[in-house]
């Protein structure tokens, strides 16, 4: 938390790891910005599955006490010696770590915090940046998908794995979505997913196979991890590509690496941060976003919107497997 002469706020931090009850409600000062910093008054703020692994100690990326949080829109109030590229009164935002963005006000360096385009609004910013820019370095970068190939998306109705879908259906792939229910199947199809597997009967990969005559999925993306990982290379062509980005359901824990001889799988295990850490990355991949949102490729849908003091909650809700889509926190104005 920021101490010294500053602008009040509040902040929704945690005093030490654990579950979402843990995040309480914090006055801090957001201190005038030094060499290369700038100072925004923050109008919406994204929650990311990030978040929870920051929250609960499993990535080490936040040092309590401290406010959880990668990403944000706002205003900027007033910039430090050395930032040329930003203006006092300039729509912002950002989605890079440190963390610290569940907070009302907040000062930081300004080398990855970017311009926001005139015609999109902040809640819409604060939804979509990270996750956006997750989707384009996942079906770009990271594979870039062909037209034709079969695309197997978990969590199709979630943050990412809608734009995924969207995306992916765009570029001309066979999208499958892999959810946990008839309502998310449906938000799926609506996405772009030409196909979706539900628990049923019939295994995750049974499903896959009957769905492409025995070929299997050229690509999955998979930010299920402990639940899936198995399931999603009985799924795979031979040969294809597991991208594994997440864990939502646990960690993956080892596997044999020889085991993947049986398909010749191609395993990526991609991190945001080495795809978004130089303002040229990022400059470069928000301008492929906010075309693929201008051009309607990707719609950005805002399932929840919580007050910034209601984060357990959100945090409850997306553990809990309830929200569907994007959820943002909004600030106390
Ligand atoms: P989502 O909106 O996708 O929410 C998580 C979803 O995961 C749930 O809605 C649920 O969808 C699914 N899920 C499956 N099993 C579980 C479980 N046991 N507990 C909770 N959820 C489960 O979140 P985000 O869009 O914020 O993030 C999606 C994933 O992308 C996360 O795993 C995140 O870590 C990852 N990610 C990775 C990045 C990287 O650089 N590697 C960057 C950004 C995000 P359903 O009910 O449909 O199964």
């Amino acid at each position: 938390l920021s101490a010294g002469n500053g602008i009040d706020g509040t902040a929704m931090v945690i005093d030490r790891h654990g579950g979402p009850e843990e995040l309480h409600a914090a006055k801090i000062k957001a201190p005038a910005p030094g060499p290369g910093q700038v100072r925004i008054k923050q109008t919406a703020i994204g929650v990311n599955y990030i978040d929870v692994y920051c929250r609960t100690g499993y990535f080490k990326l936040l040092e309590p006490p401290q406010a959880p949080g990668m990403e944000a829109a706002g205003e900027v109030i007033d910039i430090g010696p050395g930032v040329s590229h930003l203006r006092e009164g300039q729509r912002v935002a950002y989605a890079c770590p440190p963390v610290g963005a569940y907070t009302s006000h907040r000062t930081m360096g300004a080398a990855l915090v970017i311009p926001l385009p005139d015609w999109i609004d902040d809640e819409t910013a604060a939804a979509g940046l990270l996750k956006g820019m997750t989707a384009q370095f996942l079906l770009h970068q990271v594979h870039a998908v062909r037209p034709k190939q079969t695309v197997l998306i978990y969590a199709p109705a979630g943050g990412v794995g809608r734009m995924l879908c969207q995306w992916a259906n765009r570029m001309g792939a066979t999208v499958i979505g892999a959810t946990s229910s008839e309502a998310k199947a449906r938000i799926a199809r609506a996405a772009g997913a030409h196909h979706v597997v539900t628990p049923g009967e019939k295994s995750l990969e049974e499903q896959v196979m009957d769905l492409t005559k025995g070929h299997g999925a050229d690509v999955i993306y998979d930010a299920v991890g402990k639940d899936s990982f198995a399931h999603s290379i009985a799924a795979l062509a031979t040969p294809g590509h597991l991208v594994s980005f997440g864990q939502a359901s646990g960690d993956i824990g080892s596997w044999n690496v020889s085991s993947l001889a049986s398909k010749s799988v191609t395993l990526s295990r991609p991190n945001y941060g080495h795809y978004t850490d130089t303002p040229e990355k990022i400059a470069a991949i928000s301008a492929d976003l906010f075309d693929a949102i201008r051009s309607g490729t990707v719609k950005v849908e805002i399932g929840q919107k919580y007050k910034l003091s209601d984060a357990a909650e959100a945090h409850r809700a997306l553990e809990a497997r309830e929200t569907t889509g994007s959820t943002i926190l909004i600030p106390d104005q």
